[in-house]
C-alpha cells in the first residue's frame, strides 16, 4: 500500500490491496448492521397452537427423526473447540443422539455449535456457513465467547455474541463449557425441536 502525502491514509495500490479494502468495506458493513442481537427463534414459546389428530402425528414423527438425527457443521473456531472434541469421543460419545456425523459440507448439517470466539473478520463466513445450511437448522452458541464475546468483549475485533450474526436456540455458558453441560444444551436442543410444528417453521 501507499501511503498519501497530505492525508497520511493508505491508498491501495495493487489488486490485493484493493481486494483487501473491499473485504475491510464488507465487514464493517456488516459490523454496522449487527450492533442488535437477533431475537432467540423461540416465537412457539407463547403460541396456543390448536393441532389437530393428523397434524400432531405428522409434527411427533417428524421431530422424533430431526432430534434423533442432528448433524454438526464444523465451526469451531477457538479453545472451546476442544470440549466438542472430548464430547465427541469415546468417554462422553455424542453418537449416542445420533450426531457423529460432523459434516464439513454445511449442505449436509442443520446444527450449528459454535465452539469458540468470533471475530469480526470471520463473522461473514459463519453467516455464510448458517445460510448455506439445510432447513430446518438450529444454533447452540457454546461458551463465554459464543454467548456474550467472554473476556474478548470489548475488544474491537471480536463479536459480542454469535447471536448478532445468527439465530440462536440454545445457550450453553462456561469458558468452556464442560462435555456434561454441552450434552445438556444438546439435550434442551431436543427438547425444542419435540416442541416445534410444521406450521412455525418458516423464521
Ligand atoms: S469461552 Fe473460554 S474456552 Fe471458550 S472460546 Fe472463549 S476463552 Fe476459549
Amino acid at each position: 500500500m501507499e501511503v498519501d502525502k497530505q492525508t497520511g491514509i493508505y491508498v491501495p495500490s495493487t489488486e490485493l490491496d484493493k481486494l483487501d479494502k473491499t473485504e475491510s468495506n464488507q465487514i464493517e458493513a456488516l459490523k454496522e448492521r449487527s450492533q442488535q442481537p437477533i431475537p432467540d427463534p423461540d416465537r412457539w414459546l407463547d403460541e396456543e397452537l390448536s393441532r389437530n389428530i393428523l397434524l400432531t402425528s405428522v409434527d411427533a414423527m417428524l421431530n422424533w427423526a430431526r432430534r434423533s438425527s442432528l448433524w454438526p457443521v464444523v465451526c469451531f473456531p477457538a479453545c472451546c473447540a476442544f470440549e466438542f472434541i472430548a464430547t465427541a469421543a469415546s468417554r462422553f460419545d455424542i453418537s449416542r443422539f445420533g450426531m457423529e456425523v460432523i459434516r464439513a459440507s454445511p449442505r449436509q448439517a442443520d446444527l450449528m455449535i459454535t465452539a469458540g470466539t468470533l471475530t469480526w473478520k470471520m463473522a461473514p463466513q459463519v453467516r455464510r456457513i448458517y445460510d448455506q445450511m439445510a432447513e430446518p437448522k438450529w444454533v447452540i452458541a457454546m461458551g463465554a465467547c459464543g454467548i456474550g464475546g467472554g473476556i474478548f468483549r470489548s475488544s474491537y475485533n471480536v463479536v459480542p455474541g454469535y447471536n448478532r450474526i445468527v439465530p440462536v436456540d440454545v445457550y450453553v455458558p462456561g469458558c468452556p463449557p464442560r462435555p456434561e453441560a454441552l450434552l445438556y444444551g444438546i439435550r434442551m436442543l431436543q427438547r425444542k425441536i419435540s416442541e416445534e410444528s410444521i406450521v412455525t417453521e418458516s423464521r
